[in-house]
């Protein structure tokens, strides 16, 4: 392995830096589901591969999913990938790519097979095929027919299971893990990216990396809101990285919020729940699903459900003394079924809110869950920088997958279950389009020291922070104004002191104090670093959502509360200025499915936009 070691002064700051320098054809930014699924398919691929993760491997948010992955099976009942499709565009608000919805879409039942050949235990049916519950938004004959059951599962610790098994698989290839490395930014030479820069947290050297190819799988950035389901280590580091970079965010407006977070703590009771037949209820023990939709109740998109717990709770039909909740019923299913099939929330449930839910309900509210915003890429996984001609030109030497990217396949709204099966096929298809891309016999690019530099500068710049305002605080800060100003019902009056405000904290981070100044565990430093990556994704995503000016799946505006396909049919992509300026731009919607009606593909009319009901 080419590695050398070298010690040069800083900028800045004084202090000597040892550095450690790598080549590899591919540099793996994550270890959840998609950067562990990337980082085996390039391995596989023949290339020389290093995998950087801020927490070891199966840490990994990933692994804290619960219901399960989508892929029509047809186990439990006929299904089929159009279905699948159909739920998929719907479910996106027609906001999706319909290339890369139907790449997913038709690549999931083969992705789920070879999951279980790699040794993921699924849940069985009494035949011994894969175990496969309903959840919301997935239904069959193109939404005319029942709820479907198409999500796998491995009872309610699908993702544990997935991402143990894909790290046990990738220990078996030749890949290099740097592990418990934080990534610092991408190194640019010339408008392509040629590397990373990373700092060992453990011994406090600083490793750069060029490589061929960088995909950023750092998951998403939940933790810009005070109320998320999602992990503390959930900090967009790869839009912040992309944003430095001079590189857009697309569709950064749409944020997910679950219906079913325990109220109080945050903690995800999964859509599985709802999936074996639980139900919510109001103050007046009124199941209030069955009046907004009448078809699939509890089991509509959760940007629907979601919006119906928020009106329950504002027309004062909120149970507790404070009427700001509701409540999930579980205690009508068989304790034996709830045993099998959802044993983790059961736990959560006694932890988290106390409750024993074989006898009582468990109160929830929404909580912010998801991204379906991120690096904009097209369905190989290759990250665009898009042109005002070219919309879908690509960034040399960029891939993004999982929640860190945006294919689109969720476009406005992400249905439970299609997150799993997009880490992995979009993981693997990274590493098949890097085979036909990268060139082998090119040398590795030369370290651009200049960039480096760059990086290191910045580094330097807040490991010396001296400034008035604690990092907590000013996240607190930040967290707060997402979550009065950018929830899950918006206005124009909302969006823009939403503007005003994340500004200010944005202007405010120039007065940051790190209190740590040693490089070993900096807790502190790394808590920095990864506050000013959350404030890039929480700027582009107010400001996004403030200038469209239409409701869409996840984005719901009260001023404009229908969509607007004739102006809005548009991904956004935002550009972020080093000042905090964000700069916004349109980009064309992929209309088009991959295969066309005669060569097996699906029928257009099928999938055309209409009304979104359920
Ligand atoms: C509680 C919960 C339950 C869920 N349940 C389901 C479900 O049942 N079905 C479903 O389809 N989806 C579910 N989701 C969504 C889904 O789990 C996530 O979208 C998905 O796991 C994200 O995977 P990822 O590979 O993109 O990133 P993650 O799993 O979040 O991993 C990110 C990786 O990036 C690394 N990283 C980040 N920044 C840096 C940096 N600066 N330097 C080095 N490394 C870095 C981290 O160390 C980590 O390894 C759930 C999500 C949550 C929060």
């Amino acid at each position: 392995m080419a590695t050398s070691t070298s010690t040069a002064a800083p900028a800045a700051g004084g202090k000597a830096y040892r550095f450690v320098d790598h080549k590899f054809d591919v540099v793996v930014i994550g270890a959840g589901g998609s950067g562990l699924r990337a980082t085996l398919g390039m391995a596989e691929q023949g290339f020389k591969t290093a995998c950087i993760t801020k927490v070891f491997p199966t840490r990994s948010h990933t692994v804290a999913a619960q219901g399960g992955i989508a892929a029509s099976l047809s186990n439990m009942g006929p299904d089929n990938w159009q279905w699948h499709m159909y739920d998929t565009v719907k479910g996106s608000d027609w906001l999706g790519d319909m290339d890369a919805m139907e790449y997913l879409v038709r690549e999931a039942p083969a992705a789920v097979y070879e999951l279980e050949h790699y040794g993921v235990p699924f849940s069985r049916t009494e035949e011994g095929r894969i175990y496969q519950r309903p959840f919301g938004g997935h239904t069959t004959e193109f939404g005319e027919g029942p709820p479907v059951q198409r999500t796998c599962a491995a009872a309610d610790r699908t993702g544990h299971a997935i991402l143990h098994t894909l790290y046990g698989q990738s220990l078996k290839h030749n890949a290099q893990f740097f592990v418990e490395y934080y990534a610092l930014d991408l190194i640019m030479t010339d408008g392509a990216v040629t590397g990373v820069v990373a700092w060992n947290l453990d011994d406090g050297t600083i490793h750069r990396f060029s490589a061929k190819m960088v995909v950023l799988a750092t998951g998403g950035y939940g933790r810009t809101y005070f109320s998320a389901t999602s992990a503390h280590t959930c900090t967009g580091d790869g839009g912040g990285m992309v944003a430095r970079a001079g590189l857009p965010l697309q569709d950064m407006e749409f944020v997910q919020f679950h219906p079913t977070g325990i109220y109080g703590s945050g903690c995800l009771i999964t859509e599985g729940a709802r999936g074996e037949g639980g139900y919510l209820i109001n103050a007046e023990g009124e199941r209030f699903m069955e009046r907004y939709a009448p078809s699939y109740k509890d089991l509509a998109s959760r940007d629907v459900v979601s919006r119906c717990i928020t009106l329950e709770i504002r027309e004062g039909r909120g149970i507790g003394p404070r009427k700001d909740h509701v409540s999930l019923v579980l205690s009508h299913i068989d304790p034996a079924v709830l045993h099998e099939r959802l044993p983790g929330i059961s736990e959560s449930a006694r932890i988290f809110a106390g409750v024993d839910l074989t006898k009582e309900p468990i109160p929830v509210l929404p909580t912010v869950h998801y991204n379906m915003g991120g690096i904009p890429t097209n369905y190989w996984g290759e990250a665009l920088n898009p042109t005002a001609k070219k919309h879908d030109e690509v960034q040399p030497g960029l891939m993004a997958v999982g929640e860190a990217g945006c294919a689109s396949v969720h476009g406005a709204n992400r249905l439970g279950s299609n997150s799993l099966i997009d880490l992995v096929v979009f993981g693997r298809a990274a590493a098949q389009r890097a085979a036909q891309v990268i060139d082998r016999e090119s040398p590795i690019p030369d370290l651009d020291l200049a960039a480096c530099d760059k990086i290191m500068e910045r580094f330097d710049r807040l490991r010396y922070a001296n400034g008035a305002v604690p990092t907590a605080e000013l996240r607190e800060k930040m967290q707060r104004t997402m979550q009065e100003d950018a929830a899950v019902f918006r206005t124009e009056e909302s969006l823009q002191q939403g503007c005003k405000r994340i500004s200010e904290v944005w202007d405010e981070f120039s007065d940051v104090k790190v209190f740590d100044r040693s490089l070993i565990w900096n807790s502190d430093l790394m808590e920095t670093l990864e506050l000013e990556n959350l404030m890039a994704n929480a700027i582009t995503t107010v400001y996004s959502a403030e200038a469209r000016k239409e409701s869409r799946g996840a984005h719901a505006r009260e001023d404009f509360p229908e969509r607007d396909d004739k102006k809005w049919r548009k991904h956004t992509l935002a550009h972020l200025s080093p000042k905090g300026k964000v700069t916004l731009s349109y980009r064309d919607v992929h209309v088009d499915p991959l295969t066309a009606l005669e060569d097996g593909g699906i029928d257009p009319k099928k999938i055309a936009p209409k009304k979104r009901v359920y």
